[in-house]
């Protein structure tokens, strides 16, 4: 591969994934008029369901704690604010990394973490379940709006990029998408910005929702130098500020110093690899997209911090136990009976479990559970409880 200084036409870094070289759809349409291909898939995630759905899901927080929080949504939304702006800089592809960064979570249980771990135990037998295996299953088979075809029919790029990770016993059965993860290859380089986008997004948001719900303090936070460090610049430029205002404005910082290592960093890094096109990007054993040394460890040790401060906090437990009681009790009780569920989902079980015995019904109860809001978990939870059926 040789240095090249040349654009194409678009502006767009050669590099880029170019929506007119676009691996396709799986199953063919005429373009559209006025969109290209990534801009298309984006419109097509935002009018899903399953989006809209992500208003009501928790990121840390559950949704009726507060109405100041993250929910999957917004986090979404900043997610897809940082990937733009360090995909822009870079010449890449801004739409992609959009349409990658809103649909990145649209397989997520209620309840956030909790929730995924507890539905995979409950599916151990079944195949398990992976909240980014079950975006991809949302995109490609789940949402029903298109008369033409299942899913909302996305182009590859898009779904290489919600296709963050994935077991190798998987990843055999996915096709085109799944090879790179059996043969050790990259995703395109907007791929790999919304897989960081996402961590440098919830790192600093979880700092701020942490310290507004009082489970976090400053003084605290001074442990993790890379908080310290701008605490100290921020104290020192505004003497006097009010402590929350101190503590938005060193979240607004790390964020500026996090996305602007990554871009010179990354920059630096394909500059090195020279590489002439996206299928040279897959084609490299490691991404090309990632922090300088000192700003890796800073966000391992802010990220190891929220672990052992914010996600294990007593407070944050209690929720999480009971999200996972919730999770278990609406899928033993869906197990035992499929009528439980709404007759849709139930002739659905009735169907898979001819075709594919009791791991093809067990599939369709993970998806109908994955597919709840933390409320909707909660109710029907109730529901059943008392007997009545889930409205
Ligand atoms: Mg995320």
């Amino acid at each position: 591969m040789r240095s090249r200084a040349s654009t194409s036409p678009s502006g767009l870094a050669p590099y880029a994934a170019h929506d007119t070289a676009s691996r396709g759809r799986r199953y063919p349409e005429p373009p559209s008029e006025y969109r290209n291909e990534f801009q298309r898939d984006r419109d097509r995630i935002i009018h899903s369901t399953a989006f809209r759905r992500l208003v009501y899901k928790t990121q840390v927080f559950v949704n009726h704690e507060g109405d100041h929080y993250r929910t999957r949504l917004t986090h979404s939304l900043e997610v897809a604010q940082i990937a733009r702006t360090v995909a822009r800089a870079m010449r890449l592809n801004e739409d992609l990394v959009e349409a990658i960064s809103l649909a990145h979570d649209l397989g997520h249980t209620p309840f956030g973490h909790a929730g995924q771990d507890e539905l995979n135990d409950c599916m151990r037998e079944y195949g398990g379940f992976e909240h980014n295996l079950q975006s991809l299953r949302v995109v490609d088979e789940l949402e029903e709006r298109y008369a033409a075809f299942p899913g909302l029919n996305l182009t590859f790029e898009t779904r290489e990029g919600i296709l963050k990770h994935c077991a190798l016993r998987h990843a055999r059965e996915l096709g085109d998408v799944g090879r790179r993860f059996i043969e050790r290859r990259q995703p395109g380089l907007e791929a790999q910005i919304a897989n960081i986008a996402d961590e440098i997004a919830y790192n600093n948001h979880d700092v701020d929702d942490g310290l507004r719900s009082g489970l976090l303090t400053i003084a605290q936070l001074e442990e993790v130098p890379f908080v310290a460090e701008h605490l100290r610049a921020v104290r020192a430029a505004y003497a006097g500020a009010e402590p929350e205002i101190v503590a938005r404005e060193v979240v607004r910082r790390m964020i500026g110093a996090l996305v602007g290592d990554l871009i010179r960093t990354s920059q630096q890094a394909i500059a090195e690899a020279c590489p002439e096109t996206i299928d040279d990007v897959r084609a490299l054993s490691k991404p090309l997209i990632g922090f300088s040394e000192p700003y890796r460890n800073a966000q391992a040790t802010l990220k190891q911090f929220l672990r052992e401060h914010l996600y294990t906090h007593p407070h944050v437990r209690r929720m999480t136990d009971r999200a996972r009681e919730t999770i278990r009790l609406l899928f033993d009780a869906f197990s035992a009976d499929y009528a439980r569920m709404p007759p849709k989902y139930a002739s659905r079980a009735a169907a898979a479990e001819e075709r594919a015995g009791k791991a093809g019904a067990a599939r369709v109860i993970a998806d109908y559970i994955a597919g709840m809001t933390d409320r909707f978990a909660f109710n029907a939870a109730d529901a059943l409880s008392q007997g009545r059926p889930i409205a």
